[in-house]
């Protein structure tokens, strides 16, 4: 399986980090060895002083597909969870200046914590509201209806470039409101009021 990353996917996210807005959807991959299942805790890596949570809807696609027209991309997936896109920013920050891959700030081990449970879409509503509380505080109040690039569009855009199997991730981008975390901080995703996912950072 694979992780596809949609970024800057929120005007408000994109400000906050003075990234342009984007005319195309933008994306990256993470490999498998990226996620984090079971609510287990994640260990701090060695090579940033500067880890950001960003709390993300992410589709389970269900189908294989291969250059996928907008009208027919709700086919592809069935069920919607939540992750966090963690990232290592000042290498992020560093990468962007000298116009170098994302890697290793995107897609290092256990950088894609994962919810346990997807929720079939169909009860879940049009627009889609999700939240991240660290250590009992919100911190992140995101919608879907406010993203630029819509499900149907990130799946018919990359599916022209990359072909889409069943078990993919799609990690569909953060709203405003990212932030650091410190060892001891507690992590708690929600999706439309219910908790998704946790985890703590060691
Ligand atoms: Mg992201």
């Amino acid at each position: 399986m694979k992780i596809i990353c949609i970024g800057r996917n929120y005007v408000e996210h994109a400000k906050e980090l003075n990234s342009p807005l984007p005319e195309k959807p933008v994306f990256f991959l993470k490999p498998e060895t990226a996620l984090l299942t079971n609510n287990r805790p994640f260990a701090m890596p060695g090579f940033t002083k500067e880890l950001h949570y960003e709390t993300e809807l992410v589709l389970k696609i269900c189908k294989k597909g291969k250059s996928v027209p907008e009208e027919m991309a709700g086919e592809y997936f069935k069920e919607i969870g939540l992750g966090f896109d963690f990232t290592a920013r000042e290498l992020q920050q560093k990468c962007k200046e000298k116009g170098l891959p994302w890697e290793i700030s995107k897609a290092f081990d256990h950088s894609a914590p994962i919810c346990n449970t997807f929720i079939p879409k169909k009860k879940l509503p049009d627009h889609i509201r999700f939240q991240l509380k660290v250590n009992g505080k919100v911190v992140q109040d995101g919608n879907s209806a406010d993203m630029i690039f819509s499900f149907s569009r990130v799946i018919s855009y990359v599916s022209q470039f990359i072909t889409l199997s069943p078990g993919d991730l799609l990690y569909t981008g953060t709203p405003a409101g990212v932030g650091p975390v410190k060892p001891g901080d507690k992590l708690e995703g929600f999706l439309e009021g219910k908790k998704m996912l946790t985890c703590r950072i060691k």
